[in-house]
């Protein structure tokens, strides 16, 4: 267990497809304390397996806010079995240090996946609260997917990854969030 290097926006692996857990083994709970000690350390919100260079659909997440006990969740097999409603905020990554744009995401979404028992759980997060959004960014991790390509203007998006010296948004990889605010 420790807290690992972690991958940047430009490298590979980030964009590539992460592969299901078969079983949740000893070696998938250590990746999980592996994910929570990362992002702690790096003062996430939340944390995807590819980020530290394992392509696995794994992730963790914690919403907790400073002055609170820690709220560590693991997400293992992750689905989102139902989304709605539409919300604009900003959003940054662990990926992509300091570099913040306007992301459209669901207000709303029920995830199911396993714990780090292999226990299945089903969770709804809902009025476009801090927890519906990371669900969905570090889900998009598991697919290759970033924040930035579903940035709500991508010329804001380019001019914040130029002044930290990151490439460009890609055109092609562009996502069109949800359309309304229909529920
Ligand atoms: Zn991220």
């Amino acid at each position: 267990m420790a807290v690992k290097r972690v991958l940047q926006y430009g490298e590979k692996s980030l964009r590539e497809p992460s592969k299901e857990v078969h079983k949740v083994s000893k070696k998938i709970q250590e990746l999980v304390q592996d994910l929570l000690e990362t992002m702690y350390a790096k003062n996430g919100v939340g944390l995807a397996a590819p980020q530290i260079g394992v392509n696995l659909r794994v992730f963790v997440i914690d919403v907790s806010k400073n002055d609170e006990p820690l709220n560590p969740m693991v997400f293992i097999n992750p689905k989102i079995i139902k989304k709605s409603g539409a919300t604009v905020a900003q959003e940054g990554c662990i990926s992509f240090p300091e570099a913040y744009t306007d992301v459209k995401r669901y207000a709303n979404v029920m995830v199911k996946a396993l714990d780090k028992h292999g226990r299945p759980f089903v969770l709804e997060a809902k009025n476009g609260e801090l927890l519906a959004r990371a669900i969905q960014h570090e889900n998009d991790h598991l697919d290759g997917i970033l924040f930035i390509d579903h940035c709500v203007n991508r010329f804001e998006a380019d001019k914040v990854l130029a002044e930290h010296n990151l490439p460009p948004v890609d055109p092609d990889l562009l996502i069109e969030g949800p359309e309304s605010e229909d529920k």
